[in-house]
């Protein structure tokens, strides 16, 4: 993936300095003096778009019977274009952490039972 980074001010890509900070990296343009900080987060896979939000994703797991219980959460990069529904159901839901689209399925031994 080529590296595609420009001072915001004066678009200069290769007089650029950067270190990491916490969760991003601080650019700076050495040619005029522009800071910056660049996420870490990925692009989007399907638009390229590296105008992510990180949210709560829950962990579910399917504990004893046919309770599904929050474990915890996990980050996940959510594309403001591509997943603007999931991000606005997310919203809709806060603090709820959003839920897996793959939950494990509840109730189907009684099926057989
Ligand atoms: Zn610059
Ligand atoms: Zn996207």
């Amino acid at each position: 993936m080529p590296l595609d980074i420009r001072c915001p001010s004066c678009s200069e890509s290769e007089n650029l300095g950067g270190s990491r900070v916490e969760e991003a990296i601080r650019m700076q343009c050495h040619t005029c003096g522009t800071e910056w900080d660049r996420s870490l987060a990925k692009t989007c896979a399907a638009c390229g778009s590296s105008d992510l939000q990180a949210v709560p994703l829950a962990i579910v797991e399917k504990s004893r019977g046919t309770q599904l219980s929050i474990v915890g959460t996990r980050p996940v990069h959510l594309c403001t274009t591509c997943d603007a529904e999931v991000l606005r159901h997310y919203h809709d839901h806060r603090p709820n952490p959003l839920m897996p689209t793959d939950l494990p399925t509840i109730g189907q031994e009684h099926l057989n039972g």
